[in-house]
C-alpha cells in the first residue's frame, strides 16, 4: 500500500510563513515558479467503486522551490488566494492539464481531469472569461471542484458561471462538503454534477451508526439531485467498502492512490487498463 508519509509536503517552516514580508517575497516568487516549472501537478485517482476503473483524477499542484524545499499547497494557496494570485495559478493549472490529458490520450489513455477553482474566482468575470478560452475550441474533458464554497457571496453570478462551464463541458462538483456549517445551502445554489464528501465527514464512519447515516442520507440527496458522489481521503480497505456499501460512486484517497507525478499517473492508468 502507499506511503503516507510520502505526499505530507507541508515542510515550510510555520514561523516564517506568519512573517508577512516573508510571504510577500515568496508570491513574488511564485509568478516565476509559474514560468520556470518549479510548479507542477500531481493527479490523484478517483475510483468507481462499481468496476474499479479510474472515473476521473484531481490535479494538485506542487511547488519545488530551489531553496526552501518542498512548499505545500495548504500553505501558499491560502496566501496566492490572498494576494489574487491564485487566478494565475489556476489559469496556469488548466493550460497544464490540458497538455497533460493530450498526452496522456496520445498514449491511448483517456481520463478527465479535476482541478480545484476557488469560490472566489468561481465568481470572477476576467476569470471566467479566460478560463473559456482556454478551453473553448479543445476537447478537455475537465470538472471544475469547487472549493471555499462559503466564500460565495453572489448565488447570483455563480449560479450563471455554473451555467456557461457547464455549457462548455466542464462538469461541475463541489468539494469539501459537509466541512461548513451551511452546506446545504450549496445544494441549491449550485448545479453540480458531483458532490465531494470531505474527509472530516468520513473519519468515523466505519464505527458509527450514527455518521453511516449521514453519509447515507447525503448520497440519497445528492443522487436524487442528479450528483454523483465521491468520497475524499479514504485510507483503509474498510472505509472503502463501507463507503461502497453507503452508496458513495467514486472514492479518493491513499487506499487507491497517493496523488501521483505525471509520468507515475500514466503507469497507473496504463496498468489499470491491462487489468
Ligand atoms: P482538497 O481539494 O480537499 O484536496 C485533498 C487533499 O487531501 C490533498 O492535499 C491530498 O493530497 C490529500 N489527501 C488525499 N488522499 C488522502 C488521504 O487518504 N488521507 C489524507 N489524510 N489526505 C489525503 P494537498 O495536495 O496538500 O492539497 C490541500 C488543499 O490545497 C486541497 O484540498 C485544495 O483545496 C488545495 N489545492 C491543491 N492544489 C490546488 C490547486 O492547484 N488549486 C487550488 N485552488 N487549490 C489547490
Ligand atoms: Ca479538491
Ligand atoms: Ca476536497
Ligand atoms: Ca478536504
Amino acid at each position: 500500500q502507499a506511503d503516507l508519509s510520502e505526499d505530507r509536503t507541508v515542510l515550510y517552516d510555520k514561523a516564517t510563513f506568519v512573517d508577512p514580508d516573508n510571504n510577500l517575497a515568496l508570491m513574488s516568487e511564485l509568478r516565476d515558479a509559474l514560468r520556470t516549472n518549479e510548479v507542477s501537478l500531481h493527479y490523484q485517482p478517483k475510483r468507481k467503486t462499481s468496476d474499479g476503473t479510474t472515473a476521473s483524477v484531481e490535479a494538485l499542484c506542487r511547488w519545488h522551490h530551489p531553496v526552501r524545499g518542498r512548499i505545500g499547497p495548504d500553505l501558499f494557496i491560502p496566501i496566492a488566494e490572498q494576494t489574487g494570485q491564485i487566478r494565475a495559478l489556476t489559469e496556469w493549472s488548466i493550460v497544464k492539464a490540458i497538455e497533460d490529458q493530450a498526452a496522456m490520450r496520445a498514449r491511448g489513455v483517456h481520463i478527465a481531469i479535476a482541478l480545484n477553482v476557488s469560490g472566489r474566482l468561481l465568481v470572477d468575470q476576467a476569470f471566467r472569461t479566460r478560463a473559456l478560452q482556454l478551453i473553448e475550441g479543445c476537447d478537455a474533458d475537465l470538472i471544475f471542484e469547487i472549493t471555499e464554497t462559503a466564500v460565495i457571496e453572489n448565488p447570483k453570478i455563480a449560479a450563471q458561471a455554473i451555467a456557461a462551464y457547464r455549457a462548455a463541458g466542464v462538469r461541475i462538483s463541489i468539494d469539501d462538503y459537509g466541512a461548513g456549517l451551511s452546506s446545504l445551502s450549496y445544494l441549491k445554489m449550485l448545479n453540480a454534477d458531483e458532490l465531494k464528501i470531505d474527509r472530516s465527514l468520513i473519519l468515523d464512519v466505519v464505527e458509527s451508526a450514527r455518521d453511516r447515516l449521514i453519509i447515507k442520507s447525503t448520497v440519497d440527496l445528492a443522487h436524487g439531485l442528479g450528483m454523483t458522489v465521491v468520497s475524499e481521503g479514504v485510507e483503509t480497505a474498510e472505509v472503502f467498502d463501507t463507503l461502497a456499501a453507503l452508496g458513495c460512486d467514486t472514492i479518493q484517497g491513499y487506499w487507491v492512490s497517493r496523488p501521483l507525478p505525471f509520468a507515475d499517473l500514466v503507469d497507473f492508468m496504463l496498468r489499470s487498463d491491462a487489468e
